[in-house]
């Protein structure tokens, strides 16, 4: 399995840089995990946009979703390669009514919701996509949000905790998972103040991968006004051990325990 970093910027787009978008190769298969701001850009830079079998969207916030819009031009368009295609767009519950209005509001009709096949997933099955079983578990946030789960044929997997406040049941839901990529809109930590949370600090993610026994941590969606060093330093103090920063346009392969034990006795 292959983790490409299309944009890992907050809200607030780093300098050059793209909101949240992930692409997932697994045996020929390409998932596109979120599509915020400046990702389809990003995507046409890196890979061929016809390379993506279906997008997945954790929740509605607008740097989750906003370049589902330009993607949807061209597909309406035919841009190379996407002649004819209307791939897969799986929504959270309630999503394609949100899509529709945001792009009515805007003038431009049924321009996401048209160009896509738009399917609304539900969070308590789990989801087939070509090599891939998606699982689901909500997590805190200003929006209904949900933590995925990737999992090969091969078992091997990948948690994606999405944007989330600090939770028990995300290392409950990423428990032994291979990587785990969270978030760390927060900075650094420690958080100051009351009330809910809706993001995590790095040292929190590093603790929450801590608690899930995660084999990897790789942080994301941090800004780049942030330091890497206190950031990379603050995860690993929670995480015990080496944590990686997401980077936009590098690939991670993620390998499970078989294929570890293999290439390690080969
Ligand atoms: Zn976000
Ligand atoms: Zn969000």
């Amino acid at each position: 399995m292959e983790l490409t970093v299309l944009g890992k910027s907050p809200a607030i787009p780093d300098a050059g840089g793209a909101q949240s978008g992930y692409l997932l190769s697994e045996h020929g298969y390409g998932l596109l995990l979120d599509c915020g701001g400046g990702v389809f850009a990003k995507l046409r830079a890196l890979r061929d946009p016809a390379q993506v079998d279906a997008v997945l969207i954790s929740h509605l916030h607008a740097d989750h979703v906003l370049d589902l819009l330009p993607f949807g031009f061209a597909l309406a368009q035919g841009l190379a390669g996407l002649r004819g295609r209307r791939p897969p767009l799986w929504v959270p519950p309630g999503g394609a009514a949100v899509l529709d209005r945001f792009t009515q509001t805007l003038g431009m009709g049924r321009q996401i919701t048209a160009a896509f096949a738009v399917t609304e997933y539900d969070p308590a099955l789990p989801l087939r996509l070509g090599p891939l079983t998606v699982s689901f578990c909500e997590v805190p946030h200003y929006v209904r949000t949900w933590a995925c789960d990737l999992r090969s044929a091969e078992g091997t997997r990948l948690t994606f905790g999405a944007d989330c406040g600090p939770s028990d049941a995300i290392a409950e839901f990423a428990r032994a998972t291979d990587l785990l990529m969270l978030e760390a809109t927060e900075g650094p930590g420690p958080h100051r103040g009351a009330g809910f949370r809706g993001h995590l600090t790095a040292a929190e993610a590093g603790e929450l991968a801590r608690l899930a026994c995660a084999r990897r941590l790789l942080l994301t969606h941090y800004s780049d006004t942030a330091a890497r060093q206190q950031l990379q330093a603050a995860a690993e103090a929670g995480f015990g051990g080496p944590v990686e920063l997401a980077a936009e346009g590098c690939s991670y392969v993620v390998s499970g325990r078989r294929e570890r034990s293999a290439i390690s006795s080969a």
